[in-house]
């Protein structure tokens, strides 16, 4: 399995919702598409299940036109509509035959996959009855019916309470295992506990391919907090002028220290305090934290 989105764009009207987005995907993969509301996900989703067309660029399944090949792939939209007199089991069946799956096979492959989303008590309710987490269950096996190799939802635990968020990231994780997967979100942390990879999309253009590693080395390369007690922050002014600190920012009583060179620096940055008997509440390396990150990343 391989995905190429090359160059995609889509326009509505003079609002360009996606401009210029490339990104390869390989089998085994799972990459997250991060971004804030509007940023063009949901529209980038919707070209790659082939829901709509892109108004230049392509994107091709194992070299082939989507259009072609989309059996291969499963989607979850955003917001999945189903019938809420339908049972569960209705539910697959209906969507099943729509995509063209036959009924002898849907009878054999339903319980299995009402199973592996934790919805086989649950297969006989009417759908109007379930809670947000076991609808979205209902959505995921939705997409897997016909086995796609790829499978791509569009914010699948965005609305969810924490419960309904929990039981849909233990099933992605679970089907990760098997399959490859593209989803989006808007909330970092969520992406973080299931994605091995982070694709950042603002005003419709990519911003960033990378790892969370990746991302914690580069961001927090060369930074220590020293927290002091207030009588202590005329040091500042030395520090300021010692030549391998670069910049320090004052928070209150904690000082977020820029330096050179980490490894060398952090033990003589602490000397010099030490000579200058400034009270020491904590002297750390200082970590952005991921949230930190994605906003100098989105924001800026
Ligand atoms: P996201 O899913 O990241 O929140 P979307 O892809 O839904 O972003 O939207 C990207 C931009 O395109 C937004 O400014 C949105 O208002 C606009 N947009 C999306 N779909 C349509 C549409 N059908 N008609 C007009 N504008 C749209
Ligand atoms: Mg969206």
């Amino acid at each position: 399995m391989k995905l190429e989105i090359k160059h995609v764009k889509k326009a509505f009207k003079d609002k360009i919702a996606v401009n210029d987005f490339s990104m390869e995907l390989n089998a085994g993969e799972c990459v997250g598409l991060i971004g804030p509301n509007g940023a063009g996900k949901s529209t980038l989703i919707k070209m790659i299940s082939d829901m709509i067309n892109p108004d230049e660029g392509e994107v091709l399944l194992n070299g082939k036109k989507i259009t072609q090949a989309k059996r291969e792939i499963g989607y979850l939209p955003q917001y999945p509509n189903f019938y809420h007199w339908m049972t569960a089991r209705e539910t697959l069946t209906f969507m099943g035959q729509l995509s063209g799956l036959k009924i002898e096979e849907l009878t054999k492959s339903i319980p299995v996959i009402l199973t592996k989303v934790g919805l086989s008590d649950a297969g006989n309710s009417k759908v109007g009855t379930f809670s947000g987490g076991m609808k979205q269950r209902l959505g995921i096996a939705q997409a897997l019916l016909h086995k796609p190799s790829l499978i791509v939802m569009d914010e699948p635990v965005s609305a969810l309470d924490p419960i309904g968020r929990r039981e849909v990231i233990n099933l992605i994780r679970d089907i990760k295992l098997d399959t490859t997967i593209v989803l989006s979100t808007h909330i970092l942390s969520d992406a973080e506990e299931i994605c091995d990879r982070f694709i950042m999309i603002r005003n419709g253009i990519k911003i960033e391919d990378t790892t969370i590693a990746e991302l914690f080395a580069r961001s927090n390369k060369n930074k220590l907090s020293i927290e002091c007690t207030a009588k202590d922050l005329k040091w500042i002014d030395v520090a300021k002028k010692l030549p391998y600190v670069k910049e320090i920012e004052v928070t209150g009583h904690r000082l977020d220290i820029e330096v050179e060179n980490i490894q060398t620096d952090k033990n003589r940055l602490l000397e010099n305090a030490l000579v200058h008997e400034v009270d020491i509440v904590k002297f750390e390396i200082h970590t952005d934290t991921l949230e930190e990150i994605f906003l100098q990343l989105v924001v800026k």
